[in-house]
């Protein structure tokens, strides 16, 4: 959060706190700050910005810096914020749709590579109604090109290729083409949530 002073305003932040809650479907307003999602968060040493700051954030209608904030970007969704909530908020669907509104207001991401990962994984879940891996990699690296170049598809390799054998040996990744049941539903909702938003993907 910003060090200047926070100031309230009911025209510019209601319309953003608004559609948050929208997308995301948690009731922002019945945070009472008591910080217990906060003591949980995995990731919230390194991103500054703990789960009760994020949500004050769009509370105060802090726009800017929650589309841009780190936590949204380096959320694991571990869901171990709302299971400790008492109002029973989930910070990781609310990270979600922020990831999301920031990508349709182009804002550049805060990681890059997330960003990326996020683009790749959205696009095989909506082809196989789950993530298939093949499909996912060869989609992530696409992006890394479109964005850095093969320099950036190599480093890639190279510094995720000790992390994939592990994966591969512990049977925690696979190339086989798995497809889940009603991928005709999945695909429905997919363009139900495009156009309700305008967006084509
Ligand atoms: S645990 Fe829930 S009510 Fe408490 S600060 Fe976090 S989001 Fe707000
Ligand atoms: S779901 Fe995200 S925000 Fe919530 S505790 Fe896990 S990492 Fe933190």
């Amino acid at each position: 959060m910003s060090n200047s002073t926070l100031k309230y305003s009911v025209e510019t932040s209601n319309p953003f706190l608004e559609e948050v809650m929208e997308r995301s479907g948690q009731n922002l307003r019945s945070c009472y700050q008591c910080r217990r999602c906060a003591a949980g968060c995995p990731v919230g040493d390194e991103t500054v910005v703990t789960p009760d700051r994020l949500i004050r954030m769009i509370l105060l209608g802090e726009k800017e810096e929650a589309l841009k904030n780190l936590l949204s970007w380096k959320c694991v969704a571990c869901y171990t914020c709302g299971t400790r909530c008492p109002n029973n908020i989930q910070t990781a669907r609310i990270n979600e749709a922020l990831k999301q509104m920031a990508k349709e207001a182009h804002i550049e991401p805060v990681i890059p590579k997330v960003a990326s990962f996020h683009s790749a994984f959205m696009k095989s879940v909506a082809h196989f109604g789950r993530s298939n891996e093949l499909e996912f990699m060869a989609l992530y690296e696409l992006e890394n090109f479109k964005k850095g170049g093969i320099n950036a598809v190599m480093d890639d390799l190279k510094s995720t290729s000790k992390l994939g054998k592990a994966m591969l040996k512990k049977k925690r990744m696979h190339f086989k083409l798995d497809k889940t049941k009603g991928r005709s539903e999945i695909k429905r909702l997919y363009k139900k949530s495009a156009e309700k938003r305008g967006s084509k993907d």
